[in-house]
């Protein structure tokens, strides 16, 4: 049952010394443990009664976990214990991946960014949340540290419905890493809530386009959020197969509303968020596509 600022109940706080400790001890207690970072997503689920772990796993001091390092041939690695606000801080991520950094901006608060993070984020698989978007036009790959050692996943085969991903029992997210994106590309996330801070997108829509000669030009992505059970991308093709108008553009538009399995809920109904992807959509693009031109 989920009763509303019932308290926080008693739980047991683990502090492993190495990844392989909290790997075994998250596998060995299926169900009863779970990891945590910044803790804005499990604190207030426990507090809610949603989720009732007897253990919580504290694993931001592992070794690599708050690490952020930008590299050129590798791209940027942002350790899963780096918070948004030194995300959005950092002049790396502001000159090669400011989508990046405007989604992450867009997160609740600067009080509550100084707790959360990206991994905590995609590891919640909330279809609303801020950064999966950015992460997915961008092609971020994620390091998971298991049972069996390392392994890298893609972030568009991550998000597998609602709080589910191809995460298993006994995986950490260590950190995740954006390629660097290529040269002159454009990006913009566009976020609509129930007011200017501090909300869940009712949708969120990450535009992203840098320039390609093989095709129309360009090349363009989109990415979907609170639109569907998990965040994901509309085919945008059509953008790359003839040049851009704004004709073309609103057919794009066009494509990402009929792409979308929207919900009624409390912030919005489903043909709201269909409306409003169009909408959010053609002015990501046609923004993108300004800058892309100039
Ligand atoms: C008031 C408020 C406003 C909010 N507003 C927004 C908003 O505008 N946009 C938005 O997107 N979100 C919002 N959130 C949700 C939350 O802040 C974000 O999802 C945040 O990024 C989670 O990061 P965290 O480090 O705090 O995660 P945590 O709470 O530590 O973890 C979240 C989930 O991920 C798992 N997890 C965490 N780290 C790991 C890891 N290394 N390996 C494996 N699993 C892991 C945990 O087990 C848990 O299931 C809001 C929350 C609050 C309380």
């Amino acid at each position: 049952m989920i009763t509303a600022h019932p308290g926080l109940p008693e739980f047991d706080y683990i502090k492993p010394a190495s990844l392989s400790e909290a790997s075994a001890f998250l596998a060995q207690h299926v169900g009863e443990a779970r990891a945590f970072i910044g803790g804005t997503d499990t604190f207030v689920r426990m507090r809610d009664g949603a989720w009732q772990d007897k253990y919580l796993v504290d694993v931001k001091g592992l070794p690599g976990m708050n690490d952020l390092t930008f590299v050129p041939a590798v791209g940027l690695r942002v350790g899963a214990a780096v918070n948004m606000n030194r995300l959005i801080a950092s002049p790396e991520v502001n000159e090669h991946y400011p989508v990046l950094a405007e989604a992450a901006h867009t997160v609740a608060s600067y009080q509550l960014r100084t707790r959360a993070t990206v991994a905590g984020n995609i590891c919640n698989a909330s279809p609303a949340g801020d950064t999966g978007g950015a992460g997915l036009v961008l092609d971020a790959k994620v390091h998971v540290h298991g049972v069996d050692g390392e392994r890298v996943e893609a972030l568009r085969t991550f998000f597998k419905g609602p709080g589910k991903t191809v995460l298993k029992p006994g995986d950490i997210v260590t950190a995740i890493e954006y390629p660097l994106p290529p040269q002159g590309a454009q990006g913009k996330y566009l976020k609509l809530g129930r007011n200017a801070i501090g909300d869940l997108a009712i949708v969120g829509v990450t535009a992203f386009g840098y320039p390609d000669r093989t095709t129309s030009g360009y090349r363009f992505f989109v990415a979907l959020a609170s639109v569907a059970p998990t965040p994901f991308m509309p085919d945008m093709a059509l953008l790359s197969e003839k040049s851009i108008t704004l004709e073309l553009i609103d057919e794009a538009a066009d494509v990402a509303m009929k792409s979308v399995k929207p919900i009624d809920d409390v912030r919005g109904s489903a043909r709201y968020r269909s409306l409003m992807v169009r909408n959010l959509t053609r002015n990501a693009l046609t923004d993108v596509w300004k800058r892309l031109a100039k």
